[in-house]
């Protein structure tokens, strides 16, 4: 009998790791070590201490996948009907299911989410299969009105072999909308997640072959990115690269895929506005806000980092905000607190230092700003939830992702205003606005420069919903059937009858 999710808690708590867990490729149908037989460390960042190793890839292991990854477009899998493959992805959601538990206390004690939100990751990721299974058998193409003579039509075909470069704020589920997507579109695919968070989408292969994919078709190389990752997004073996990560990275794997003219989509950075005006359900936008900033520890490139508020309500919604805030419990993702850790030791560093310019520039720090310790969480990595007022909107507080649990606010008078305040980064991920004029928000959904917007619900959407950013946000859409066309290449047809 597999443990139940109280026994699987109580072990991850108690002995600070989870039995089991893989520690090498997944590559051709089975876990392997590095060629190398190099390893790494992973760390709790609720307690900051090390709870397994998992293998360090290099060129070599990337080569063996590559190859592997090649090999399986050419037999089976290619063979495959759409609805053969749709039939082994909705398999696999009903094995992400039945795994759950394991999956969401793994991915809590590797990512250092809490619990109910790695729970919350983990149906996501059932239901992208579910999605994707759905969808194998509804690439349509079109027929091309050429005239008596000519018979014309467009089939879109797998892209080849896609590469995921997977980040570690949502592990599983940034890796199942990809996988989902690829294999559904008939690729074969390769997942590199983060070095700080390996297991899920190791778990998560090993799902997809016990449902029936073909060896080969799925593949995960860990590693660091500078090891592992670059290689493979050099790779002239590779047709494709979805890459969700930061800006400096995602324009580094532009440059290395240019190389072999590689198709690529970059999910990039945000700092995505939030917008709360005058008359707006006060109650519904300050749970909005909170969730919007606080969930994973301010550590979503969608997060709402920037409140946008009116000046008219500003000092009461501001009181309320703080007090809220203040009240905010902080602890071990595997307990369930208000907000979980930071990744890593080096992710706290970076809010600190943001923060503190903030301080020395003049900002005023409405709540939080520190570094925390809760209690039976040993050394791990905690930020205060942060307020900060933001000075002027060319101050760098305002311009820079910091991804950690910090909301910078900025008032403005009126709905032009805080359209101008939510165009005025380099960002254009997401933008959202609570009001109960759905004139004024649709307005600002128009005027506004990002990838979606949402209205009285940040975060508002599921699967069937297209996602992706505009500007130094990237390009490209992940999820929905959009998300299916990134893995396919149109093929025009036209025949002289
Ligand atoms: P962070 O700086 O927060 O770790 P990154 O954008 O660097 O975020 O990382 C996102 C993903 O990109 C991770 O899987 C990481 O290993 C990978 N990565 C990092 N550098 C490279 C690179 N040069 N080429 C390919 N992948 C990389």
């Amino acid at each position: 009998m597999s443990p139940t999710k109280a026994e699987l808690i109580a072990e991850a708590l108690e002995t600070g790791t989870l039995r089991g867990l893989p520690s090498g490729h997944f590559i051709g149908g089975q876990f392997v070590d590095a060629a190398s037989g190099a390893t790494m460390e992973c760390f709790d960042p609720g307690t900051g201490a090390v709870f397994a190793r998992f293998a360090a890839g290099d060129a070599d292991d990337v080569d063996r996948a590559v190859g592997d990854a090649a090999r399986a477009l050419t037999g089976e899998w290619q063979r495959a009907t759409p609805a053969e493959r749709g039939r082994i992805l909705g398999r696999t959601a009903e094995l992400i299911r039945q795994h759950a538990d394991r999956l969401a206390v793994a991915e809590a004690l590797d990512s250092g989410k809490r619990l109910v939100e790695a729970e919350a990751d983990v149906r996501s990721a059932a239901r992208t299969f579910e999605y994707y299974a759905g969808a194998a058998d509804k690439l349509e193409g079109i027929s091309l009105p050429l005239g008596p003579d000519h018979v014309g039509m467009t089939i879109e075909e797998p892209v080849g072999v896609a590469v995921q470069i997977v980040p570690w704020n949502y592990p599983l589920s940034t890796a199942a909308r990809g996988v989902a997507a690829a294999l559904a579109a008939g690729c074969t695919t390769i997942a590199k997640p983060a070095e700080q968070t390996p297991f899920s989408t190791l778990l998560l292969a090993e799902l997809a072959f016990a449902a029936g994919l073909p060896a080969g078709a799925f593949n995960v190389v860990t590693g660091t990115g500078r090891q592992a990752g670059a290689a493979l997004v050099g790779h002239p073996g590779v047709n494709h690269i979805t890459f969700t990560g930061s800006v400096p990275t995602g324009i580094d794997v532009m440059q290395q895929a240019a190389r072999n003219v590689t198709r690529v989509a970059l999910e990039l950075g945000g700092k995505s506005p939030l917008a709360v005006l005058a008359d707006c359900d006060i109650d519904t936008a300050l749970n909005g806000v909170i969730e919007a900033i606080y969930e994973n520890a301010g550590q979503i490139c969608s997060a709402g980092s920037r409140l946008v508020l009116e000046r008219s309500i500003s000092e009461n919604f501001i009181d309320r905000l703080v007090g809220r805030v203040g009240k905010l419990i902080l602890g071990h993702g595997l307990r369930n607190p208000d907000v979980g850790p930071v990744i890593s030791w080096s992710q706290l560093e970076k809010i600190e230092r943001h923060v503190a310019a903030a301080r020395a520039a003049g900002n005023a720090i409405l709540a939080g700003g520190a570094v925390a310790h809760p209690s039976n969480s040993g050394s791990g990595w905690f930020f205060e939830p942060t307020i900060i007022a933001a000075r002027a909107f060319d101050d760098p507080i305002v311009q820079e992702e910091i991804f950690g649990p910090v909301l910078t606010v900025q008032i403005v008078d009126d709905l032009d205003e805080a359209i101008a305040a939510a165009n005025c980064t380099d960002y254009a991920l997401v933008a959202g606005i609570y009001s109960r004029d759905l004139s004024k928000a649709y307005r600002f959904a128009r005027a506004v420069d990002a990838g979606q917007v949402y209205i009285n619900e940040f975060f508002a959407g599921g699967i069937q919903a297209p996602f992706g950013g505009n500007r130094k946000s990237g390009f490209g859409r992940a999820k929905g059937m959009e998300g299916l066309k990134s893995y396919c290449k149109l093929k025009t047809i036209v025949a002289r009858i």
